[in-house]
């Protein structure tokens, strides 16, 4: 297969951002609402959350010291979560995101439930 050579951008720069390490204690940091920290020392500050492909999500960061951009990549939906949410959506409870607990509510997003925190889709409807 013939490889085009393209300049890639610079890692870290808005249109390629440095993803994090895949862990737990990211995530549950994230999900708590901390801020997380830069593996450059300072902060991380949330520049947006995106839709990412397979239900996964995308958060967005910028480090308050060095201006990099980092994106965490959120986990799609457990199994476990999607019944939960499902068993909200048919009794007609108010759907929150099961991580984020009952401070935030999801989202429509076309037929997708979403957090707006997490990126990630909860359930369908
Ligand atoms: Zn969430």
């Amino acid at each position: 297969m013939d490889r085009k050579v393209l300049s890639e951008p610079v890692a870290g720069s808005p249109t390629n951002p440095i993803p994090l390490p895949k862990s737990k204690k990211i995530l549950e940091s994230y999900y708590a609402g901390r801020r997380l920290e830069s593996p450059l020392g300072g902060y991380l500050e949330v520049l947006g959350v995106r839709e990412g492909d397979g239900g996964k999500g995308r958060v967005l960061l910028e480090c308050n010291t060095s201006s990099l951009r980092f994106v965490l990549t959120v986990p799609k939906a457990t199994r476990v979560e999607k019944t939960r949410v499902k068993e909200d959506i048919e009794s007609g409870d108010d759907l929150f995101c099961p991580r984020h607990g009952s401070g935030q509510r999801l989202a429509k997003s076309g037929k997708d439930w979403v957090c707006a925190l997490c990126g990630v889709s909860y359930g369908k409807s």
